[in-house]
């Protein structure tokens, strides 16, 4: 916990050996099932040393939700199939073509441009059409699916890949057997009308796993795209850890600037603190209260959590507080936190938190040639 004197802080600190292991854990799970894994590291920013462990544990590709991030990837060099997980943005067409093999797509404008782009760059570009089934955030109406299929082909420069869908990120509806028998239903009746073999079948995120695991029948569900498993080792409809899975990929490092012994309860006349809220400490007595140099613009500093016999007592912009209890904290201490998948997001893209990656292998490798997935 306390680590004493070091380099710099906040940092995070990103275990690459741990995220491949996880990767690794949940392939050999799901490939007896007929599923592979998409690995998603949007939450890592596509940080090309995340994408590489994702495709050291066996990850058929890799899905990102920005294009931004696709391009980091291609830039660095990672070669493996590039999936944009994120309906693209009318304006970015262009580097979607470039730098994505495969889009996720709803929308029969995007498609257009996707495919005048394609033609003008003399490529193909392939097309999964995601489809509602209740959580209401992406998604074609499933009766509107086999229509909007069957022109997807007809447009010059596009290949219809497959179908998907995603549940549990907006409303928390299960994707449970209903929902994949669904999508596989789905599947059959577009491969009747357009007369083709869907090759990817996307059945949904880290929320897909209790399912997965359980199911005797995954239907024609043949891939995962999975991100928070692999980054935190939890699944995603009850943050439950997935047996095997380690938990302490990420690990965010801060310092103390101020342990003092101070009273319980604050003293005047109470009203808002800086982030309008009101004092909830309770107790008497006195804690050994340590400040840590980190705060709400560093991190969602509500998904921490402290190691065992500290508490967080509250935040503001710069400063977190924190009861240390028994533990000896001084100043130019660290301590480290784990976070939850809001706090990983906010560590990620925040600049103040310097990102150390580690890794037993070499970190710079490229990965072999991953794709193994034919989407034409
Ligand atoms: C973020 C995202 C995923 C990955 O979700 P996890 O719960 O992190 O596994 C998969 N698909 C889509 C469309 C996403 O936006």
């Amino acid at each position: 916990m306390c680590l004493g004197r070091t380099v710099i802080a906040p940092r995070l600190e990103i275990d690459l050996d741990a995220i491949a292991h996880n990767a690794r854990t949940l392939v050999d799970l799901l490939a007896p099932k007929g599923i592979r894994v998409t690995g998603v590291s949007k939450a890592a920013l596509g940080s090309p040393g995340v994408a590489s462990a994702m495709l050291r544990g066996g990850v058929t590709g890799l899905g990102e939700s920005r294009v931004e991030n696709l391009a980091r990837l291609r830039t660095a060099g990672i070669v493996a199939l590039l999936t944009l997980i994120r309906s693209p943005m009318m304006s970015q067409v262009d580097r979607v073509v470039r730098d994505a093999d495969v889009s996720l797509n709803t929308e029969a404008l995007v498609l257009d441009a996707l495919s005048a782009t394609a033609v003008r760059w003399r490529t193909t570009h392939a097309v999964i059409l995601m489809v509602e089934l209740g959580d209401l955030r992406e998604g074609v109406a499933a009766e509107d699916v086999v229509d909007l299929a069957r022109t997807v082909g007809q447009r010059p420069g596009l290949t219809l890949a497959g179908l998907g869908t995603n549940l549990a990120c907006q409303n928390g509806i299960t994707p449970d057997q209903h929902k994949m028998d669904e999508l596989s239903r789905l599947v059959e009746q577009v491969e009747a009308a357009c007369g083709v073999d869907l090759s990817i079948v996307s059945g949904g995120n880290s929320a897909n796993l209790d399912w997965a695991m359980a199911t005797r029948d995954v239907g024609r569900i043949n891939e995962l795209r999975l991100g928070e498993s692999i980054l935190l080792g939890t699944e995603a409809l009850h943050r439950r850890v997935i047996d095997g899975l380690r938990t302490d990929a990420f690990t965010l490092v801060a310092e103390v600037i101020e342990a003092r012994e101070k009273p319980v309860q604050p003293w005047g006349v109470g009203a808002q603190s800086a982030f309008g809220e009101r004092s909830r400490r309770t107790g008497v007595g006195t804690v050994r209260q340590a400040i840590l140099a980190l705060g709400r613009q560093d991190v969602d500093t509500g998904g921490l959590t402290p190691p065992n016999g500290i508490t967080i007592l509250g935040a503001s912009s710069d400063h977190l507080v924190v009861d240390a209890g028994d533990h000896a904290v001084s100043v130019g201490d660290e301590v480290a936190f784990q976070l939850d998948y809001g706090a990983l997001t906010t560590a990620m893209t925040s600049p103040s938190a310097v990102k150390v990656e580690r890794s037993a292998a070499p970190v710079n490798a490229r990965p072999p040639p991953g794709s193994g997935v034919d989407v034409a």
